[in-house]
């Protein structure tokens, strides 16, 4: 009875998962505390352990030859990393090593080499800065926001408000340049080369990480190409493979037409989706959750979603 169910729920799954992370450490920085558990570097180990069970290790080229063939031989896994934090170098890659995995790095072309620092860890950072008076954050927002913690306030800040940030850091004495001196946030270009030599697919992640659906379709297509054409020139990759800044939620199917990748990504976790080389990822950073919990979890509810249809992404 057990193997019929075991049979039925392998057929009723996608061949294909696509498990993402952003940092693998046992101790999580300051710029991203406030926004995502950070894996542990044991717990990776183990999901790493889980996705072996589940299938083979993929990567860019066997993804695309695959789906060009519309044939996929097995089950397997594609494991990738967005932002390109140099957690991944440090810690991720020796796991991987060990286990003999390789994943997909997907990167900000304004962030390589601590050049710049993505606005919501701009956000973190000031969270965790000890503030006198709460007045000289509360000063920058809405009288009508008072009510409103300051957690709140930061974290919701948009892409096109980000300027605040810069305000606030400057009237708290916080040096974000100063931050990108001192601390290793980003992989180097020499480091991210270094990682596609051995093996490691990059791609891009937007220029300066926006949130697709609040920017227009024009800055949309610049965000995606501006990037993708900084990994072709930094790795020489043949592959153009770009994971949307934290979601594709609201992006149109013009975009995918034009946007000139051979892959895309989302992260609307265990999802079919209707354009062929569009794949959604699940994220595996969650405290106190196995691999595999999230895993069967996430299963269970991608077959209660097709029960009812709703297992497909939907875009106009
Ligand atoms: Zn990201």
């Amino acid at each position: 009875m057990k193997s019929v169910f075991l049979s039925l729920l392998k057929k009723l799954t996608p061949n294909v998962i696509f498990p993402f992370y952003h940092a693998v450490t046992d101790h999580p920085a300051q710029h991203y505390k406030n926004l995502f558990d950070a894996r542990s570097i044991d717990c990776f180990s183990q999901d790493l352990d889980t996705f072996k069970n589940f299938g083979d290790p993929i990567g860019l080229k066997q993804l695309l030859t695959m789906t060009e063939e519309n044939y996929f031989p097995g089950r397997f896994f594609m494991i990738s990393f967005d932002d390109g934090l140099s957690e991944v170098y440090d810690f991720a890659v020796p796991e991987m090593e060990k286990k003999e995995v390789k994943a997909t790095l997907f990167i900000n072309s304004d962030f390589v080499s601590n050049a710049d620092l993505f606005y919501r860890y701009k956000a973190s950072l000031i969270l965790e800065t000890p503030v006198s008076d709460p007045i000289k954050i509360y000063s920058f927002f809405d009288e009508n926001d008072k009510n409103t913690s300051i957690r709140e306030l930061l974290l919701n800040i948009k892409y096109h408000e980000k300027k605040i940030l810069d305000q606030i850091a400057e009237a708290i004495n916080l040096d974000f340049h100063q931050y990108l001196q001192t601390s290793k946030v980003y992989m180097t270009g020499k480091q991210i080369m270094e990682l596609h030599q051995m093996g490691y697919d990059i791609g891009g992640h937007s220029v300066d990480h926006p949130l697709f659906h609040d920017i227009d379709p024009e800055e949309q297509l610049l965000q995606a190409r501006q990037s993708l054409d900084f990994v072709e020139t930094l790795t020489g990759t043949d592959i153009r493979a770009f994971a949307f800044p934290f979601s594709d939620w609201g992006v149109k199917d013009e975009f995918f037409k034009k946007c000139d990748a051979d892959l895309t990504f989302g992260t609307a976790k265990i999802k079919q989706d209707p354009i062929k080389n569009h794949f959604q990822r699940l994220s595996f950073e969650e405290n106190g959750k196995s691999g595999s919990q999230i895993l069967n979890r996430e299963f269970s509810a991608y077959l209660v979603k097709r029960l009812i249809g709703k297992h497909r992404t939907k875009r106009r």
